[in-house]
């Protein structure tokens, strides 16, 4: 790894090149996903947003499922956005009944959560670990975090409005996770927080 981690994008389904232009606008080499042996490959896995329920089912079919809960349970730094996050959390409230889980984070999350307000909006959040300005979070059909166990660090929530005081950015140990998608804004910053935490894995 060096200096230059090797940070893997899941390819199956969702908004993958994004989170590969970031990646490596942050100084990592980044690869797709979407086989065993690549998953092997890498220091740490990005989950991107997408619809969690596919990316579920597409997980069994390409026999990713079990590598990626192994690697994660060996302590494999990961970040999951929005379907990312869902797919990283212990519990999901308003699935599929046969919706998997990777159980990398302890936290309950809820499916499509804000949808009963409004589909799609953005925030200007105050992220714990990010300095300057706030953070511009996008919103897309996104989970929130309905409960977070004890060893996990909320890093953000929802500042106003109908769904004011809800978590939209969750870290236990070196795994991330973010309700939004920052890889559509330009702002770096939640990728770099994410590549600094491979390189210190
Ligand atoms: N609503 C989607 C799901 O349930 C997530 C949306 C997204 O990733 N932008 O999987």
């Amino acid at each position: 790894m060096a200096n230059q981690p090797t940070i893997g994008v899941l390819a199956l389904q969702g908004d993958a090149r994004e989170h590969l232009a970031a990646v490596e606008s942050c100084g990592a080499r980044g690869i797709g996903v979407r086989r065993a042996s690549e998953l092997e490959s890498v220091d740490g896995l990005v989950i991107p947003g997408g619809e969690s329920t596919t990316m579920s089912r597409l997980l069994t079919v390409f026999d990713l499922l079990e590598p990626l809960r192994a690697r994660l349970k060996a302590g494999m730094p990961a970040y999951g956005s929005c379907a990312g996050m869902i797919l990283l959390a212990s519990e999901i409230l308003d699935t599929r009944p046969d919706a998997e889980h990777l159980n990398g984070l302890d936290i309950t999350v809820r499916r499509n959560a804000f949808g009963r307000q409004v589909d799609s909006f953005e925030a200007d959040l105050d992220f714990a670990g990010i300095d300057g300005d706030p953070v511009r979070a996008v919103f897309i059909r996104a989970p929130w975090v309905e409960h977070a166990g004890a060893g996990v660090d909320v890093l953000a929530r929802v500042p106003e409005g109908p769904a004011a005081g809800h978590i939209v950015a969750v870290r236990q140990g070196d795994v991330l996770a973010t309700s939004f998608h920052p890889e559509v804004t330009g702002d770096r910053r939640v990728h770099r927080l994410f590549v600094d935490m491979v390189r210190g894995n």
